[in-house]
This record gives structure tokens, C-alpha cells and sequence, in this order.
């Protein structure tokens, strides 16, 4: 008979969501992790995984085969709207495909101990006297309940967890549309992760992330904030097609040929981010808008955030306490150990609207290299 009952279920496969299982898993306790799709999966993402994660893959034991599937760039490049170039060494970040480093992420966890049920969706919540008791899924073609102690919503930037909590933040300002197709032929080939804040996307940018393992392709992506794009006259890719066209930093990209389709998706930066909790639930990665502000990076945040809704969730499970107040534990610690790197690149993010402020701050880390490390370096 199908097992109905856990002690955790966390909903989402993606880094966030494998990240929390695995951890769990690692400390016993018996935890669910769902999925709609079927793995490997494709996430449209620029591909970066990005250094702040690194010593949590150490940990449970899968940054090297991360490392030995991906690449090992060796550094990041960032320019201006007025092309000021201004660089970082990478530390353990990785480039590698999704579909590729998700599947990897997530077999960990089952190997850690997860049970992995895919196919999986997650419809509803399962509320009893205002806390949360598990969830209501479609899964092998009927409609089920599944009970937990705890649920973690880790089921991506259109998260239903969180929307069924109320929780779920929706500012265009904070909110950015992102999409990525891969070429070949980019001449000379990239072997850098480059950032251009191209006067074409103010506020955003166009990443350039290199695949030198996989046909030496090249990941091309945009991130442009909502607003500014419903603003825009062009659509996402003609302004990528301007960019090759028209900036110095575009004109390696001017041979490439197309080989993917374009996928874009909603990109909820931290500059909107809340409570991310309420009793039996809490919300990680993208679901809980983690993703940094200015470079758009969501991957390691998602990591991180599954951290410490571990470790409030393991406190809890030992007291036997779910309530709201026992899971605001989760809000403190995300905000002490993640909250000022948050500020600053908001800050970033901020300053970014305004083309001309952003050149002089380019120009100031350009003399400052230690800081360009401290924001985007480990
Ligand atoms: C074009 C683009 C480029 C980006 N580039 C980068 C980058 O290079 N580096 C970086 O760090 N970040 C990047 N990001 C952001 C990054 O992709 C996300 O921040 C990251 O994937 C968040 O991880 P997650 O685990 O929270 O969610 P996801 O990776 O989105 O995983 C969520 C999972 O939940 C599942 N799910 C959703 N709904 C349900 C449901 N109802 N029931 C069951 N399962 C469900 C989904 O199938 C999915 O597998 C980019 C985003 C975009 C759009």
C-alpha cells in the first residue's frame, strides 16, 4: 500500500528543494520529496551554480561529481552600460546544464535516504486549524492526500505552496523576466562567465555562460526587470539579437548560430522577499523569492535557505512544536546569515536603474577588487 504520512515533505525537486531532503535525510529523518516532472528536467537557467553553495555540495558529498560534469570557470566579468569591465576570480562555482546538475543534486538526495516520488503535483494544502498538515496531489492518476509535520515549499518561482499561504510576492519592480537559448560557434570561445549590464536592458543585463563539456556552446541569457519590460518595445530576443549586434561585448556571439529553443521564466529577486513561514510550512529558493537582486542568481540562495529551514525544521521536530512561532526560527536565521549580502546586492540592484550611477560604481570597485569578490566571489 502507498505510504501517506512523513515527517517532512518538501515540494519541489529543483537545488532548494533536493538540498532540504538531502540534509534531512542525513539526520534521519523521514522525508518525501515531490516533483511534477519527470528527471531530468530542463530549468531555464543561465547555468550557474553559483560559489556560495559550494561547502553545503562538499558536505553531502556531491560538489565533485558537480565539478566533474560541469565547468570550473575561471572567473566572472561584469560590465557597465558604459563597458567598464571589472572581474572576479571564480572559488567552486560551476557551470553546468540544469537538466544535468538538478538530476545529480536530487539523486543525492535519494542516497542519502529521501524517498523521491516524481509526477508528482502538488495541488493543495492540507490545513487543519490553521496550520499545515500536509498536502493534496494529483499523483498516479488520482487525487490523494499526503500528511506531514512539516511542508517545505520549495516548488519554484510560481510556487502554489505559497500562494495557498498567502505568501506568495508579486512586484514587478523586484520581479524579472528571464530567458536563455544556447549557441554554438562564439568566436573566440568563451571561457568566462561574463555579466554585461548592456545600456540595452537598464535595469538587467545580458550572461554569457560558457559550456566547454557540452559542444563548447554557449548559454546566452537575459534578465530584464518586469516593469521595465512591460515598458519595452522589443521583445526579450531582440534585444538579446541588438546586443550581439550592436555592444563590443556582443560581437564573439555575432557567428554563433541558435541551437536551443528560448525558455524564459519569472525570476522573484529577494528585493521583495518577506515572512516565508507560517505554522507547519516554510518556503525556500525562488518559492520564498531568495534569488539575489542585481545578478539574478537563485541557485546558491536556494541552497543556503534550504539550510537553515533544516535546521528549524529538525529544532521543531525534536519539540515536537510546528507552530508558527517555532518556525519564525527560520526567519531569524535566514535574515542574520543571509540578510546583508541580500542588502547590498539590492543596493546593487538599485543603483542600477540609473545607468550613469551604475558606471561610476563600476568604475570605483574597477580600483577595489576586493570588494567585487566579497559581493560576487565567496
Ligand atoms: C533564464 C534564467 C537564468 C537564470 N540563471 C541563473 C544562474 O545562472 N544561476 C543561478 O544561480 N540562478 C539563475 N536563475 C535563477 C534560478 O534558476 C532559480 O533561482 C533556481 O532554479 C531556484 O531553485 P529552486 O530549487 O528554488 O526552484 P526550481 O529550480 O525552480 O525548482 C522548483 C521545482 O518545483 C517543481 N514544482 C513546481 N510546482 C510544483 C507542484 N505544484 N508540484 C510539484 N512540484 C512542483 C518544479 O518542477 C521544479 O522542479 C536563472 C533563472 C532564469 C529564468
Amino acid at each position: 500500500m502507498m505510504r501517506r504520512a512523513w515527517d517532512v515533505i518538501v515540494v519541489g525537486a529543483g537545488p532548494g528543494g533536493s538540498t532540504a531532503a538531502a540534509r534531512l535525510a542525513k539526520a534521519g529523518v523521514e522525508v518525501l520529496l515531490v516533483d511534477k516532472e519527470r528527471f531530468p528536467r530542463e530549468k531555464p537557467c543561465s547555468d550557474i551554480y553559483g560559489p556560495f553553495a559550494f561547502r553545503t555540495y562538499e558536505e553531502l558529498g556531491v560538489y565533485d561529481r558537480l565539478a566533474e560534469v560541469g565547468y570550473l570557470y575561471p572567473q566572472v566579468v561584469l560590465s557597465s552600460p558604459d563597458y567598464t569591465c571589472i572581474s572576479g576570480p571564480n572559488q567552486k562555482g560551476v557551470t553546468c546544464p540544469r537538466r544535468i546538475g538538478d538530476a545529480i543534486l536530487r539523486d543525492n538526495a535519494i542516497r542519502l535516504g529521501a524517498e523521491a516520488w516524481e509526477e508528482f503535483w502538488v495541488y493543495d494544502l492540507v490545513i487543519e486549524d490553521g496550520t499545515v498538515k500536509g498536502v493534496k496531489a494529483k499523483y498516479q492518476g488520482e487525487f490523494k492526500e499526503f500528511r506531514s509535520k512539516i511542508v517545505i515549499g520549495a516548488d519554484g518561482s510560481h510556487s502554489w505552496v505559497a500562494k495557498r499561504l498567502g505568501l506568495f510576492a508579486d512586484d514587478y519592480d523586484q520581479v524579472y523576466l528571464a530567458g536563455r537559448a544556447y549557441y554554438a560557434g562564439c568566436n573566440p570561445p568563451l571561457r568566462d562567465v561574463e555579466v554585461h549590464y548592456d545600456p540595452g536592458f537598464n535595469p538587467g543585463f545580458v550572461c554569457l555562460s560558457p559550456h566547454p563539456g557540452y559542444g563548447d556552446t554557449v548559454n546566452m541569457g537575459v534578465g530584464i526587470q518586469m516593469s521595465q519590460y512591460e515598458r519595452s518595445k522589443l521583445t526579450a530576443e531582440e534585444m538579446v539579437e541588438k546586443f550581439v549586434a550592436e555592444s563590443p561585448h556582443g560581437e564573439k556571439m555575432r557567428g554563433a548560430r541558435r541551437v536551443s529553443e528560448w525558455m524564459g521564466w519569472r525570476v522573484p529577486s529577494a528585493g521583495q522577499i518577506g515572512k516565508n513561514h507560517a505554522a507547519g510550512a516554510m518556503l525556500i529558493g525562488d518559492a520564498g523569492s531568495f534569488v539575489e537582486p542585481f545578478i539574478l542568481e537563485g541557485v546558491a540562495s536556494a541552497v543556503r535557505s534550504a539550510n537553515y529551514a533544516v535546521r528549524t525544521a529538525l529544532k521543531a521536530l525534536e519539540e515536537e512544536d510546528f507552530s508558527e512561532v517555532s518556525l519564525s526560527r527560520y526567519g531569524e536565521k535566514w535574515q542574520e546569515k543571509m540578510g546583508p549580502q541580500l542588502r547590498a546586492l539590492q543596493g546593487m540592484a538599485v543603483t542600477a536603474a540609473d545607468a550613469e550611477a551604475l558606471n561610476r560604481v563600476f568604475n570605483e570597485l574597477k580600483s577595489n577588487p576586493e570588494a567585487v569578490t566579497r559581493v560576487f566571489g565567496e
